[in-house]
Parts: C-alpha cells; sequence; structure tokens
C-alpha cells in the first residue's frame, strides 16, 4: 500500500453526503466583468461540483463543454480556456465516476460555463428553475452566452419554482439567487464538515459577497443584491459560501476529493 491514499469516489459504508471540486476550464476577462468599475484583469476557474449523496450522484453545474476544447499542450485562441481532459466528463472519471450514473444536474444556470458539460450525461435530468427555463428557450436567440445546443438535448427537465429540496432531507437545498439570470439559482449543501453554499454567478468573486459588489452586467440589479444579502444572511449562520469565479479562493479548496 502506498504511504499517501488518494481518495476517490467510490462510497464507503457510512459516508454521508460528500462535496468534490472540480475545475473546468478559465475564462480570461476584465474583472469589472465580474465587479462593476474595477480596473485590470483575471484569469478565473470554471467550477462544476458533484455531490455524492446516499441516493444518488448529483452534480451543480458541468463547467465549459466540448465545442472549446482544444488539444492538450497547445495554447488557447479564445478568452475562453478549456484543456483536453479538463472537461467535468473526465474529470468525473478520473476520480472512478462513470458519468452514466448521475442522476441529477443542478444548473445555478444555463449560461454556456455552467451548463456547457450538460451532453456528457445522458442519464441525468435537469433541475432548474421554470424562469431560466423559459429564458433560455424562448428568449435568447441573441445571447450568445446561452448556447441551445448544450441544453436542449433530450434530457428531462425538472422545473422548480422557488425552493425545492432535492432529496426531501435538507442535505440539497435549492433556493433561487435571482440578478444575474432571470431564474438563477443556488444550493446548500449539507456535507459532515458543516453547511456549503453553491452560488453559480450570484457570487463569481469572493469580493462581490464582501463588499456587496455588482457585476459589469446583470438581468436585474436589484434581485442581484437581494441574492447576495441572502448569502450573506447564510454566511452569517455559520455556512461557507463558495463563489464560483474566484482564482485566489479556488486556490484553497483541493480539487477531486471530499471537500471536508
Ligand atoms: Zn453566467
Amino acid at each position: 500500500m502506498s504511504a499517501v491514499e488518494i481518495p476517490t469516489a467510490p462510497r464507503k459504508p457510512g459516508d454521508g453526503v460528500r462535496l468534490f471540486g472540480f475545475t473546468v476550464g478559465h475564462v480570461n476577462m476584465p474583472v469589472a466583468f465580474f465587479l462593476d468599475g474595477e480596473p485590470g484583469e483575471i484569469r478565473a476557474p470554471v467550477t462544476a461540483f458533484l455531490i455524492d449523496h446516499p441516493k444518488g450522484l448529483v452534480l451543480f453545474d458541468t463547467g465549459l463543454g466540448s465545442r472549446f476544447i482544444r488539444p492538450k499542450g497547445t495554447q488557447p485562441e479564445s478568452f475562453i480556456d478549456l484543456e483536453q481532459g479538463d472537461t467535468i466528463d473526465e474529470r468525473l472519471k478520473a476520480i472512478g465516476v462513470d458519468p452514466g450514473e448521475v442522476r441529477w444536474i443542478i444548473v445555478s444556470h444555463l449560461h454556456t460555463d455552467h451548463a456547457g458539460g450538460n451532453a456528457y450525461f445522458p442519464n441525468a435530468t435537469i433541475v432548474v428553475q421554470e424562469s431560466e427555463y423559459d429564458h433560455a428557450f424562448h428568449n435568447v436567440a441573441e445571447d450568445p452566452i446561452y448556447e441551445i445546443s448544450e441544453y436542449d438535448l433530450g434530457q428531462p427537465y425538472l422545473k422548480i419554482r422557488g425552493e425545492h429540496d432535492l432529496f426531501g432531507d435538507g442535505t440539497i437545498v435549492i433556493f433561487p439567487t435571482l440578478g444575474h439570470t432571470p431564474g438563477h439559482q443556488s444550493a446548500k449543501i449539507k456535507t459532515d464538515g458543516g453547511d456549503i453554499v453553491l452560488t453559480g454567478d450570484c457570487c463569481s468573486l469572493k469580493r462581490s459577497l464582501d463588499e456587496f459588489r455588482l457585476p459589469g452586467h446583470c438581468h436585474n440589479a436589484d434581485q442581484f443584491m437581494d441574492s447576495l444579502k441572502m448569502l450573506s444572511s447564510l454566511e452569517r449562520k455559520g455556512a461557507r459560501v463558495f463563489p464560483s469565479h474566484d482564482p485566489d479562493f479556488w486556490a484553497t479548496i483541493p480539487k477531486s476529493v471530499p471537500i471536508g
């Protein structure tokens, strides 16, 4: 037996709800895209999560999809950067998870850097706020951040309105965090190590929440601020709030192993 045992996904008896984080590409953007008025550039990770629940495997977001893959070792040609091997299906296979076994995908919203990998999970049901679904399927013809071919794939959709407890046991509670898009949502995960809130783009950077800063553009600024206030109140109650695109925060989170 090697000195270092690398935890992988197969469950052991007694395991509770386990959360795994993955980097699924990067976007190189002006910081102002995330924090209005802020100078400079940022190389922001695109993140996705696996929630290993006793009742099945759940993803929160799927990162960038196959249309952006560049061959390993080549230089990025776009502000969107996804190297071969970094897609969410490959991340899961690397820890022994078969993408065909994923039962649910909770999408924070249907932008291409959050739902781009949905195609890798043919047996999953997509959990989305109804208002996001309606927007993404009927109202985004001119908006390139929505790529309908990435999420109109024949997978069943569970369209929810408001808060939804996925398994009815309080371990995965989805709740609306509107503002970035019309039907944006977040999820509170009860792990053995405490509550973790996965935020999608209602909190892209840690500073978004710490300083109550809006992004350069959003669907509804008032709703966005209300969402930040909600995250702040969860944080005061002891939850750890995970921003979705923060390189400094993300560097502190172990990848592909259970987050304690
Ligand atoms: Zn977005």
